[in-house]
């Protein structure tokens, strides 16, 4: 049962469905909307370590009867929670706001314009100061039937631009829960503002299509122990120290670290292989001392080691004295972490079997995860990633794409999916100086066709 006080239910975080990602609603059973005195539509405050504010809306079907709350990655950030922890729903106080000021929290992003696009695309979006959120909307070229159509106009403005942009919510006038009205003024502040109190949104869980439960396997390998060390201590088994991502380049691995990272509230650091390789005497090994070093006193912490491989290649095969200085000092970091240091480092590889095998004994990578080419429905889904956001046209069958896209990693789909948006401004806007950006108000009206996924295709 969830306790109800008053108003506020304590209800378990899940986490949202692909299609319901970006668009700030939040999916609640009937009967905890019935008891917070709420319809869907009405806007919900969702309080975890930090507290949002989304727009209510009923479960999917399986969920009826559960104590469940379904957020959205941006949400889980926003909310300071993670999925399977709690988190306290009340009504909202909401106010329309007068004035807002948003940043990108992306740094390859400049925004520019008026705020009126912004506007239409955000229109009724709930938000709080602080807020990272993503410009997508229900997209109208496939609507989503499970959303009442009565719901519809909340949640279909027009797109933003050609892909989802993430903003952070630098302030809102008033302060508090605002949703944005007709007079909202908007301010675009055009370059990346980092997020407050350190919250990282670039990647969560929504982010990665095609893997099925690999992220539940990785959740449970690497989030578990940095978020619940007590409970590997009561239990007496150590937490794994290391895990291995095998797969093709482009398959998403260092994605998927980065989000397990963001998700976790742990800090991500990144080794590339071969840029640590190929130092003056002795730096590379400076270097991996360094970044176990800063990862133990900021834990908890993932260390990301990509094309492990590359410096840590079976000894046999390796005649350099640097390398085999290197798989020495990663075998003795690895030794030496404690479990209690609360730091996980995940190695990924494409050539698991070109790695040294003492890497690989317990209490090292003891743990591997497999990450392969997706298939047809997992291309479906890593395309439905892609075009968030997107001003898809009617004739765009994201099915059709999948189909027809056969052996294409991640990598390549999300390359697709920017392509096929280029060609659609290439189409539009003959002369225009892609370089310097092209005003948002210019963007509206634009529309991604099948065309376009087709030329994209070709090249
Ligand atoms: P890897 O580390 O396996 O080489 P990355 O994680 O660096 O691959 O993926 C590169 C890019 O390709 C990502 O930033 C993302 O845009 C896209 N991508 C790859 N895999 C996926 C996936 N499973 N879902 C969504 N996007 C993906």
């Amino acid at each position: 049962m969830a306790e109800a006080e008053g108003q506020t239910l304590r209800l378990q975080v899940a986490n949202a469905r692909a299609q319901d990602a970006g668009r700030g609603i939040a999916r609640l059973g009937h009967a905890a909307l019935t008891q917070l005195g709420l319809r869907e539509g009405d806007v919900v405050e969702i309080v975890g370590k930090r507290h949002t504010a989304a727009i209510a809306v009923g479960p999917y079907e399986e969920d009826e009867g559960l104590n469940l709350v379904r957020l959205d990655g941006l949400q889980r950030v926003n909310a300071g929670t993670a999925s399977g922890d709690h988190v306290e729903i009340r009504a909202a106080e909401i106010r329309p706001a007068t004035r807002i000021v948003v940043a990108p929290a992306q740094k390859n992003i400049r925004l520019q314009g008026s705020g009126e696009a912004l506007r239409r695309t955000l229109f009724r979006r709930p938000l709080v100061s602080g807020d990272v959120i993503s410009t997508s909307t229900q997209s109208r070229a496939a609507p989503d039937p499970r959303i009442p159509p009565e719901l519809r106009p909340y949640l279909e403005g027009p797109t933003y631009g050609l892909q989802e942009i993430r903003l952070v919510v630098v302030s809102t006038q008033p302060r508090g829960i605002v949703f944005v009205a007709e007079g909202t003024e908007i301010e675009l502040r055009p370059l990346f503002e980092e997020p407050k109190d350190g919250r990282r949104a670039d990647v969560t869980y929504d982010d990665i299509g095609g893997l099925g439960d690999t992220v539940d396997q990785i959740r449970e390998m690497v989030e578990l122990p940095l978020r619940h060390p007590e409970l590997f201590q009561r239990l007496g088994i150590d937490p794994p120290k290391g895990v291995l991502l095998h797969g093709p380049p482009g398959t998403g691995k260092t994605r998927l670290a980065r989000a397990v990272a963001n998700e976790t509230e742990a800090r991500f650091f990144h080794i590339a292989g071969p840029e640590i390789m190929g130092s003056r005497y002795g730096e590379s090994e400076q270097r991996l001392r360094e970044v176990f070093q800063e990862a133990a006193q900021n834990a908890p912490s993932i260390i990301f080691i990509d094309e492990i491989d590359s410096i840590a290649p079976k000894r046999e095969q390796v005649t350099g004295e640097v390398e085999r200085r290197i798989v020495a000092q990663l075998l003795t970091l690895m030794d030496g972490l404690e479990p209690r240091q609360n730091v996980v480092v995940i190695g990924a590889t494409n050539r698991r079997d070109a790695i040294d095998e003492a890497l690989r004994r317990p209490g090292r990578f003891d743990r591997e995860i497999i990450i392969g080419v997706p298939d047809q429905p997992g291309r479906r889904e890593i395309l439905g990633i892609h075009t968030r956001g997107m001003p898809l046209a009617e004739d765009v069958d994201l099915d059709e794409v999948a189909r027809t896209t056969y052996g294409f990693v991640g990598a390549d789909l999300g390359a697709l999916a920017r392509e096929a948006a280029m060609d659609a401004v290439r189409r539009i806007l003959p002369g225009v100086n892609l370089r310097e950006g092209i005003p948002a108000e210019v963007l509206e009206g634009l529309s991604v066709r099948r065309d376009d996924f087709l030329s994209a295709m070709k090249r």
